[in-house]
């Protein structure tokens, strides 16, 4: 027992009185929270402008949009996702009938990262409301102005029986999961991922982790090289380079670097100027750690286009490596940040051999003029999910699961999918009691003949 003891036993007392699992008590909350997150969205993006410099289109587009998405399509499905489902019934247990219910978990903690603050507190949260949960909510203490936001916003909107917010950093993550939940949903790194998932295998507690990891970008010599650089330098460069599924590193067929590489340096400038610095699009690295981190990748015979860095202002231009070499730390560990490095293949199965024996991705990208080709190619490979001539896409349509793979993380969420994260699915056999074969019951004697 320690100092969270008595919140969480109140968040059971409650979960045990099953007042969650009144649905319309749910769409109330969703309903509660969308308008309370339209009310401060002008404080959202200001908080998100002063702990990263986030530009309030950029926080707007990839922090709050999703999120009125996401509420607007569980209140239109929460009821039929929640129905029983019946299913055809096994002819073993005839007569029957059988269903499946979805139950909540109970308990349920969120531990969000610092890079998308607000959506990946949140995203995950409205779920786990909908599904029923109690829920214990552990923002980034990197974002602290973000951080404050959410609990005002979580304060305001529920009862702290049902939903609370607990501040601080790993030493109070440490404490929380020293008391037992009934699911933990996880996005931060691999390496914090695995200790939380050692901390809840002491108690048996379910999982989701959303990890990170070495996103590959492919371009092969079929592909619109202008669209990919357009797409690829939006992706990379949104956020400044601090987005789990941002491609890490182009891999391009060798012909083609020379013209891609013109282009890519094009897009930067069209799309930020050459005042990079003092462009407001343009946000800032999360702190000095991850700041020096990055500058680590600053080879100056490997820079060919930005490097340029300011340590007062925690800022890294967006910056293109070449010559780079697979040992360099920046092609071994997850960039996380604005430094593109490209390397060359000769052959499309060095990408094979390298997936097969490296840590799997969250992200997998191929431009390609050759479709059939690449969804063959891509079908060959382990990743979470990714794009055919595109970048970070895969992350916007509800209906598809979004998640890791291997060291990227394990469970998925997004619409429905994150439904189900926070629920679990229990069957029930409604034996129907005017037939009884005596057929399954001792004794057996000479019963094998039969069958
Ligand atoms: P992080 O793992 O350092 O921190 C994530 C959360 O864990 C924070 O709330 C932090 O307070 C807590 N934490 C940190 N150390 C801890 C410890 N020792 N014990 C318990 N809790 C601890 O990650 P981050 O730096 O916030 O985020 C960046 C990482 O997250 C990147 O690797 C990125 O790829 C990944 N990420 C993944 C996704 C995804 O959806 N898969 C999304 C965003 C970020």
């Amino acid at each position: 027992m320690n100092s969270f003891y008595p919140l969480l036993h109140k968040q059971r007392t409650f979960f045990n009185a099953n007042h969650t699992l009144v649905l319309e008590n749910r769409k109330q909350l969703l309903t509660a929270l969308k308008t309370n997150i339209e009310k401060k969205e002008a404080k959202i993006l200001s908080a998100l402008q002063q702990d990263f410099k986030k530009s309030p289109f950029e926080g707007f587009v990839t922090e709050i949009s999703i999120l009125y998405l996401e509420i607007d399509h569980h209140l239109k499905n929460l009821n039929r996702w929640s129905r029983p489902k019946r299913v055809r019934s096994s002819l073993l247990n005839f007569p029957s009938s059988e269903y499946i219910y979805k139950q909540p978990y109970g308990s349920v903690l969120i531990i969000a990262p610092w890079n998308y603050p607000f959506l990946l507190a949140i995203r995950p949260l409205i779920a786990a409301i909908a599904a029923g949960n109690t829920v214990v909510l552990k923002p980034s203490e990197l974002t602290p102005y973000t951080a404050l936001i959410l609990e005002e916003l979580i304060r305001e909107t529920f009862q702290s029986e049902w939903v609370t917010t607990v501040l601080g950093d790993a030493d109070v993550t440490t404490k929380l999961l020293e008391n037992k939940f009934d699911k933990i949903f996880f996005t931060g790194s691999t390496q914090v991922g695995k200790i939380i998932y050692q901390s809840a295998a002491k108690h048996l507690t379910p999982v989701v982790l959303e990890l990170g990891g070495k996103s590959p970008c492919v371009i092969t010599e079929s592909a619109n090289l202008e669209l990919a650089a357009k797409r690829i330098v939006f992706g990379k460069f949104v956020n400044a380079g601090q987005t789990c599924i941002a491609p890490d590193f182009i891999w391009i067929a060798k012909k083609s670097k020379p013209k891609f590489i013109a282009l890519l340096q094009q897009y930067i400038l069209d799309f930020y100027g050459s005042d990079i610095q003092n462009n407001t699009d343009y946000p800032r690295i999360i702190n000095a750690k991850n700041f020096n981190r990055l500058i680590r990748y600053l080879q100056p015979e490997q820079i060919i286009f930005g490097g340029v860095h300011d340590v007062k202002e925690l800022y890294i231009a967006p910056t293109i490596l070449d010559n780079v070499n697979w040992q360099d730390p920046v092609m071994q560990e997850e960039i996380f940040g604005p430094v593109l490095p490209i390397v060359t293949y000769d052959d499309l199965e060095e990408v094979i051999l390298y997936n097969q024996q490296n840590a799997k991705p969250l992200a997998f990208y191929m431009f390609s003029g050759e479709i059939e080709k690449a969804k063959k190619f891509m079908d060959k490979l382990q990743f979470g999910g990714g794009c055919i001539n595109d970048v970070l896409s895969h992350i916007i349509n509800l209906r598809v699961p979004f998640g890791g793979f291997g060291e990227s993380g394990m469970g998925n969420y997004n619409g429905k999918f994150s439904f189900d994260a926070f629920s679990h699915s229990k069957t029930i056999v409604h034996r129907k009691n005017w037939l009884d074969l005596k057929m399954k019951y001792p004794p057996y004697q000479n019963k094998l003949t039969f069958i």
